[in-house]
């Protein structure tokens, strides 16, 4: 595929080409990425798309969704539940992401890891996968939604552990299920109604002895879901790869994790979007509209610093398929356009792991890319808004295309 007269913002940091062209092989991998002056000679029958003079950017990656459930759903639903009927429902889902330009997502609690291999077999189109599986955390933690009749509306979604060896097991558990990643509780929340975001979960022995057994099964990330301070520290001190919400980085927080090259994924959209009186539960509401000002204040502290800021909505909390708002919310808490479009791109490939393969726009890696119209760095709202992405290209392979028929010319 050779894709013509295009503005390439390549995810390096570089600035963007003008008279752009990206050729990929048959591989679905990139062949050329820069000015169409120094594009090698295609075959006669090499698929062209002209995508005059929009913008080409690397394919998005979600640090932080939950595929496997929907913002909104009532729990009574959930318990009326039909397996198949859901199964289907993810797929809709992946669907919906996928044509938003997210084209790898890291689901974070609730997705099997058959959904990963059902989308790299072609079963199913949306984005390439990392799936945690299940959520590590105390009985009567965060991940743990038993009722005080034991029921659990959730369908299982935590793994309930309790002490370093019982969390050494759970996470054997869940890598013997195919997590691409380990997440643990090291706070509570605002979704789950007996604890609070200031609440500490995983103590930082038992969340060491999470980082060890991963290591010593080859090595993953390890995400932790933490809000409130303390559970902050304890999860930088106890060795995480990332830490999911981080609303109450302050100072110390951010210090060290600056010097311990944790990422931090701040999930804004759960925070500024979706929030609604009507719908929500009051402690869930009351919550949110709290820890609001406070997230605010230490995202934007976090962003002056230059804390390595990967994206991640916790769609399910917010809206699946609108996962590039993201990118508004950390602009207006002070960072460029360009370091936003990174957090999706290159440092969510880093966090990942993935970055030998995706998150720019290089020769020799996947041609994952995605097609906006107009030009984003000068107006990043066009990313957030999904009938602005006009193309998206996985691994070469065409997923979305709503430019016209006259655009898209074959020679
Ligand atoms: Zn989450």
């Amino acid at each position: 595929m050779k894709i013509i007269n295009a503005r390439i913002v390549d995810g390096t940091g570089r600035a963007p080409v003008a008279d752009g062209v990206v050729v990929t092989d048959d591989n679905g991998d990139l062949v050329h990425v820069g000015r169409a002056e120094d594009a090698p000679a295609t075959a006669p029958d090499t698929h062209v798309l002209d995508v005059a003079g929009r913008t080409v950017l690397p394919g998005f990656i979600d640090c932080h969704v939950h595929l496997g459930a929907e913002s909104g759903r009532a729990l009574s639903e959930r318990f009326a539940r039909d397996d198949t009927v859901e199964t289907f429902r993810t797929a809709r889902r992946l669907r919906r992401t996928l044509d938003a330009g997210i084209t790898t997502a890291r689901d974070l609690g609730g997705l099997p890891a058959g959904f990963r291999v059902a989308v790299a077999e072609g079963l199913i189109e949306g984005p390439r996968l990392h799936t945690a599986v299940r959520i590590i955390g105390h009985t009567g933690g965060h991940a743990d939604f038993t009722t005080p009749s034991g029921f659990d509306p959730s369908g299982g979604v935590g793994e309930i552990a309790d002490d370093p060896y019982e969390v050494r097991k759970a996470v054997r558990r869940l890598l013997r299920e195919g997590a691409d990643v380990i997440k643990l509780c090291a706070t509570g929340g605002m979704g789950s109604p007996h604890d609070q975001p200031e609440d500490e979960g995983l103590t930082v022995e038992e969340i060491r002895a999470v980082v060890d057994e991963v290591r010593r099964h080859g090595g993953r990330p390890v995400a932790a879901h933490a809000q409130g301070t303390a559970g902050i520290l304890n999860a930088i001190r106890g060795g995480v790869t990332s830490i999911e919400h981080g609303y109450g980085l302050d100072a110390e927080a951010r210090e060290l994790a600056g010097e311990q090259g944790v990422f931090v994924v701040p999930t804004l959209s759960t925070v500024f979007d979706g929030i609604d009186k009507a719908t929500m539960a009051p402690y869930h509401y009351e919550k949110k509209t709290r820890w609001s000002g406070i997230t605010k204040e230490n995202i934007s502290a976090a962003i002056a610093d230059g804390l390595r800021i990967a994206m991640g909505t916790d769609a399910a909390i917010s809206p699946h398929g609108q996962n590039l708002r993201e990118l508004l919310h950390l602009v207006s808490l002070g960072m460029s356009p360009r370091d936003a479009i990174a957090t999706g791109t290159r440092v969510a490939a880093e966090l990942l792991g993935l970055d030998d393969r995706v998150g720019t726009l290089e020769a020799g890696k996947a041609a994952d890319l995605v097609v906006c119209d107009g030009d984003p760095l000068a107006d990043i709202s066009l990313l957030a808004d999904p009938t602005h992405i006009r193309c998206v290209i996985q691994q070469g392979v065409i997923r979305k295309n709503t430019l016209t028929a006259r655009a898209e010319l074959i020679d």
